[in-house]
């Protein structure tokens, strides 16, 4: 008697679909910002003190479509994303330097109209999206905005 073998393919996790999205948007960010200082405090960035990836406004109380928005991520330091909590008043005072406030105030209504996604299956199909769109080749050359 043998055992038929079903083999089922197992769908990945939110969580596993998190990290290849935010790698992704990282890659993305460094691409975009080739600098080597910090966005907020201006610091050098050197290989030691890496850079990290700050948001403009904090993950948890962002919806999911807007956590990996490039619109809100810079290139930080490690000082200002962990030990100053992502030193947020001074982020939003460059980000309004550099996009000025009818940017970031439409940054603002865009989260506040947002409705996060709920279910596993709605998140991990937006996910596989996300994603996907990241992984397209990048056409047009971006010009890289003044800091
Ligand atoms: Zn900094």
């Amino acid at each position: 008697m043998t055992k038929k073998k079903t083999k089922r393919e197992a769908l990945p996790s939110l969580k596993s679909l998190h990290n290849k999205l935010w790698k992704l948007t990282k890659e993305e960010v460094r691409f975009l910002y080739p600098w080597n200082k910090c966005y907020i405090c201006g610091s050098v960035i050197t290989k030691k003190k890496k850079s990290h990836t700050g948001h403009l406004f904090k993950i948890g109380s962002l919806p999911l479509q807007l956590k990996y928005d490039l619109r809100l991520l810079r290139p930080c330091c490690v000082t200002c994303n962990l030990f100053k909590n992502g030193n947020e008043s001074w982020y939003m005072i460059k980000m309004i330097k550099e996009v000025g406030l009818p940017e970031v105030l439409n940054l603002v209504d865009d989260i506040e109209k947002t409705v996060d996604l709920e279910g596993t299956v709605a998140r991990r199909d937006w996910y596989l999206q996300a994603i996907n769109d990241l992984k397209l080749p990048r056409v047009t050359p971006l010009t890289k905005p003044k800091i």
